[in-house]
C-alpha cells in the first residue's frame, strides 16, 4: 500500500501533534499559510524567517514585499510540522512531499539558522520528509554539525554564480570562497551537497561555467543544479545601478516586465547544456532541477515531469489503480477514474477542484505525471 499507508499516517501525525499543541497553537499553525499552500514543484517551500539581509541584486524576494531586515518564522517547530501535516495538498514520509527550505530568505543568518536547524530536526522526527536546503551562508562546523545531526540524509545546495562579479551582484552575502569553503566542511560530513548554479546570470555566469564546476567539484560537491534567472523591471533596474550590463538578459527575454512584480524567466538552455557537458566532464552529477538533487539523496526515484526521469523506473513506487480509487473515497471524491498510460496516471474527472488535491498526492506518492481530464 503506497497512497492509503500514506493517509494513515498523516492522519496518525495529525492526532499525535494536535495532541502536543495547545488550542490556540493549533488555531494558528491552521490560519498559516504554510497548512493551505499547494507545494510548488521542487516541493513544500518552508520559510524560516521573514526578509533577507543579503540584498543580492537579482534576487525577487523584495518585489515580493518582503522586507530587508529579517525575522524569524513565527510559528514554532511543532506548530510548522503540524501545519505542515495539515496540509491537503501534502503527505508525510520519505516516499511523501517534498520540502524546501530557502526560498524567501537566507536560511542560516543569525536571525534564522537556530529556527532553520529547530525546524528541520522537528520536520524530520514527526514528519520524514526528503527534505533540501539551499544556502548561500558561511556554514561553520556547528552549523554543519547541527545540520547532520536533524537530517543526515538532507539535500543541501550552495549558491555560487561568479567569482568576479560576486562583489557587485552580492554585497552582503559571504564570498565565493568562503562558499567554496561550506561546500568542503558539508562534504567533509558526508552530506550531500551540490553547487546551485541559480540564477545563471546571461552574460555574467556563462564565461564561468567551467571555473565554478571545477571549483566545486575540487571541493568535494557531488552534483550542480542549474536554473535560469527569473528578472522584474525592479531587478533589471537595480543590475543597471549596480554597472552590470543587461543587454545580454534583455536580448533573450520572451517579453518585458509588465510591473515591479512581474516576473519573467530568461532562457538559459545553452548555458544548461555547457554546464551538462561540463559536469559530465568533470565527474559531477548534473541535476535539471533542485528537486533532482532532493531524490538523489535520499535515494529516490521520480518521473513525475519532463526534466526527468530521475532515477531508474525500478525504484518508483508500485501504481494500483483499486489502492488509488480507494484514496480517493477516502478524500471525498467518488465520481473519478484513475490508469495508468506508460508512465503518466491519467485521472477522469468532472471535479476539477476537489480533484486538484488528489492529483497532488498522486504524484508525490506515485512519482508520476498525472494528467486530469474532464
Ligand atoms: S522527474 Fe526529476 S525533475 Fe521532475 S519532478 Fe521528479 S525529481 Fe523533479
Amino acid at each position: 500500500m503506497v497512497l492509503l499507508g500514506l493517509l494513515d499516517e498523516k492522519q496518525r501525525i495529525i492526532d499525535k501533534l494536535r495532541s502536543r499543541l495547545d488550542p490556540r497553537e493549533v488555531r494558528v499553525a491552521e490560519k498559516d499559510h504554510h497548512a493551505r499552500r499547494e507545494p510548488r514543484p521542487c516541493g513544500l517551500t518552508v520559510h524560516t524567517g521573514i526578509g533577507c539581509s543579503y540584498s543580492c541584486i537579482y534576487c525577487y524576494v523584495p518585489d515580493m514585499g518582503f522586507p530587508l531586515r529579517p525575522r524569524e518564522y513565527p510559528l514554532t517547530p511543532l506548530q510548522m510540522a503540524y501545519a505542515i501535516a495539515v496540509n491537503p495538498y501534502t503527505l508525510p514520509s520519505r516516499s511523501g512531499t517534498m520540502l524546501a527550505f530557502g526560498s524567501v530568505t537566507e536560511p542560516f543568518l543569525p536571525e534564522t539558522r537556530g529556527k532553520t536547524l529547530d525546524y528541520i530536526s522537528t520536520l524530520k522526527r514527526h514528519l520524514g520528509n526528503p527534505t533540501q536546503i539551499s544556502t548561500k551562508a558561511s556554514l561553520g562546523e556547528m552549523d554543519v554539525d547541527g545540520l547532520k545531526r536533524s537530517d543526515p540524509e538532507i539535500s543541501v545546495l550552495v549558491t555560487i554564480i561568479t567569482f568576479k562579479l560576486h562583489p557587485r551582484l552580492e554585497p552582503r552575502a559571504p564570498g565565493p570562497e568562503e562558499r567554496l569553503e561550506t561546500i568542503r566542511r558539508l562534504s567533509g560530513r558526508s552530506l550531500h551537497v551540490s553547487l546551485f548554479l541559480r540564477p545563471i546570470l546571461p552574460g555574467v555566469t556563462e564565461p564561468e561555467i567551467q571555473l565554478l564546476l571545477k571549483r566545486a567539484a575540487e571541493s568535494g560537491a557531488v552534483g550542480v543544479v542549474a536554473g535560469s534567472l527569473r528578472v522584474t523591471r525592479g531587478i533589471l533596474q537595480r543590475l543597471r545601478l549596480a554597472g552590470i550590463p543587461t543587454s545580454s538578459i534583455e536580448s533573450r527575454l520572451p517579453r518585458y516586465p509588465r510591473s515591479r512584480r512581474d516576473q519573467v524567466v530568461v532562457p538559459a538552455g545553452s548555458a544548461k547544456r555547457l554546464v551538462q557537458e561540463t559536469a559530465q566532464r568533470l565527474g559531477l552529477k548534473y541535476y535539471p532541477s533542485a528537486c533532482a538533487a532532493n531524490m538523489d539523496a535520499h535515494g529516490l526515484s521520480c518521473h513525475a515531469c519532463s526534466m526527468g526521469p530521475c532515477g531508474p523506473p525500478e525504484g518508483l513506487p508500485r501504481f494500483d489503480a483499486d489502492e488509488a480509487l480507494q484514496a480517493a473515497e477516502e478524500l471525498g471524491i467518488s465520481d473519478v477514474s484513475v490508469s495508468l498510460r506508460g508512465n503518466r496516471i491519467v485521472v477522469h474527472t468532472r471535479r476539477g477542484g476537489v480533484v486538484r488535491r488528489f492529483a497532488h498526492m498522486l504524484r508525490d506518492a506515485y512519482k508520476r505525471a498525472v494528467v486530469i481530464r474532464g
